[in-house]
């Protein structure tokens, strides 16, 4: 039945309602929280570590996407380094190293993993 709510809208669509919603709750989780690269206290988007663009499997992982600033977002470059060192002390180097193997799966994988159905299951854990 869900994928029957949403079986007119265009894939396209359905990712762009999907990395908003997601992206909007990344910000929520994190509003209290400094950058996770530089530890500023700055209006915060979601970053990726893992880009999206280079790893779609990791575009909806929340431990992949933390609030940045748009200096080390944007302008930085996702500042990794840093980034880095701010995610191992949010989530300890287990889950830092689970995301290098996600990632590492994700680039043999590109393109092939967010389809409708994942889309859809973002769409209704998200709004
Ligand atoms: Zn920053």
């Amino acid at each position: 039945m869900l994928i029957a709510k949403y079986k007119s809208t265009p894939l396209p669509n359905l990712k762009k309602k999907a990395i908003t919603l997601f992206n909007a709750s990344i910000r929520e989780r994190d509003k209290d929280l400094p950058c996770i690269s530089c530890g500023k206290y700055n209006q915060l988007q979601a970053g990726h570590f893992y880009s999206a663009g280079h790893h779609e499997l990791l575009r909806f992982e929340e431990d992949n996407v933390h609030g940045q600033c748009v200096k080390c977002n944007y302008f930085l470059s996702g500042n990794l380094i840093k980034y880095r060192e701010g995610l191992i002390k949010k989530i300890g180097i287990e889950r830092v190293e689970r995301l290098d193997t996600l990632a590492a799966i994700s680039k043999r994988n590109r393109g092939k993993v967010n389809d409708r159905f994942k889309l859809i299951e973002i769409i209704e854990k998200y709004k």
